[in-house]
């Protein structure tokens, strides 16, 4: 679906299906994936089958192209109607593994990798962060030397979404150890089976459904051409993946601050205090007013920077626009959730409520993808400041 064709119909569909998946599929058992620490794997066929894992893809690696608007549309509902953090980082992990095949990768290596995700039988994840550092990209020490026609890779990663059940790392690399910064970074596909990959799983404050995995690479070796462009490329490329993957952060920040809201109205209206409704008192009602001040601006800013995307209207000053969207997304996710836990008192510090989930996740919604600092940096160089 192209962007000239979509229309509002097309919107409230995506938004529909979305809510229908989420109270049919997922609310009743939400929860217990949350304590056991994990979803079930067929979740991500029963995604592809909707056409969910391939949107915003070509149609010839079985996506569907779609503009950002409805890709926002549908990440919104899925937060806003019940599903948590650590479900959609994990469900929709491959749309950061996968857009540098997709915008880099020779077309054997993208047939080779991108239809087998999304069509659901294969998992894929993204692996930046090592435990020396994941803010500063350029200092990154995993290496991998060509031997032959193949790669030897050595390192670590962590932190990585998808990490332990991931049957594609997309990985980056130092191709050339004499260069210590970011002209000798490349990025280089691992297959999950690999010999000499090992993988051991991280406990967490939230996203807890989600897997999260420290990687050990000992000698791993895969076929050079499971590189991904030129080597050297690979920074660049990481730069370039961020703008998505920030836009996507702060729509789901959006959903999960409207859940946020839709919950604290819910229980204040039927929450009586001193023979009346929570709802009733003033203080309460500015609170849900504030939080509604915060979500309306957060969607035309989002909707304002997603258009731009979409009219491929992405200079400098868009880069910035999204750092500091995202920031901004995530600034109204944390007042919202702080406000229902407030709004519904000592209920929202139980688990079982949505307030209560997402207040624990705004931490890692303020950090990953780019820490809340580091966007006000790279927005001010971006504007020549
Ligand atoms: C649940 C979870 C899932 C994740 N999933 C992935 C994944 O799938 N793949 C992946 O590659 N990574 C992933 N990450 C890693 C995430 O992207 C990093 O945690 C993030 O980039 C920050 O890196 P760091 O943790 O090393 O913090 P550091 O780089 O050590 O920074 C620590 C703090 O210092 C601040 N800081 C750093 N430098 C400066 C500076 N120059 N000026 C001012 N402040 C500064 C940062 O903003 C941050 O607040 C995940 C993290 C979490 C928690």
């Amino acid at each position: 679906m192209s962007s000239e064709i979509f229309s509002q119909e097309d919107l409230q569909q995506v938004e529909d299906a979305a809510r229908r998946f989420i109270q049919t599929e997922v609310a009743a058992h939400i929860n217990d994936w949350e304590e056991a620490g994990q979803f079930p794997r067929s979740l991500y066929q029963r995604a592809a089958d909707l056409g969910w894992l391939g949107m915003g893809y070509p149609e010839a690696l079985s996506g569907t192209p779609a503009p950002w608007s409805l890709r926002n549309a549908q990440t919104i509902a899925l937060a806003r109607y019940g599903g948590s953090g650590g479900l959609l980082a994990s469900l929709f992990s491959h749309n950061i593994g996968l857009p540098p095949v997709l915008r880099h990768g020779s077309p054997a290596l993208q047939q080779k990798v991108i239809p087998d995700v999304l069509q659901g039988k294969k998992i894929s994840a993204l692996c930046i962060t090592e435990p020396g550092g994941g803010t500063d990209v350029s200092a990154l020490k995993t290496t991998a030397r060509l031997e032959g026609n193949e790669y030897v890779v050595d390192g670590e990663k962590i932190f990585i979404t998808s990490g332990m059940r991931a049957d594609w790392l997309t990985v980056a690399v130092r191709t050339d150890p004499k260069n210590k910064g970011p002209s000798g970074i490349s990025m280089l596909m691992v297959p999950g089976d690999a010999v000499g990959l090992s993988r051991s799983p991280l406990k967490k404050m939230g996203w807890l459904c989600s897997d999260t995995a420290h990687l050990r690479f000992d000698g791993v070796r895969v076929p050079a051409s499971n590189l991904v462009g030129e080597e050297g490329a690979g920074f660049k490329m990481i730069l370039t993946n961020f703008n998505g993957e920030r836009l996507s952060m702060s729509a789901m920040a959006l959903g999960f601050a409207e859940c946020c809201y839709d919950e604290a109205l819910s229980w204040a209206q039927q929450r009586k205090t001193f023979g009346t409704a929570l709802v009733d008192h003033q203080v309460i009602r500015h609170k849900l007013m504030d939080m509604k001040m915060r979500i309306e601006s957060t969607r035309a800013w989002l909707n304002a920077v997603s258009d731009r995307a979409d009219r491929n209207d992405k200079g400098a000053e868009w880069v910035a626009q999204v750092c500091l969207l995202k920031n901004h997304a995530t600034q109204t996710m944390q007042f919202c959730a702080d406000q229902g836990v407030q709004i519904l008192g000592g209920m929202g510090f139980m688990r079982g409520t949505a307030s209560e989930r997402i207040y624990r996740e705004v931490k890692v919604m303020m950090i990953g993808g780019g820490a809340e600092e580091i966007m006000k940096e790279l927005a001010s160089r971006q504007l020549g400041i």
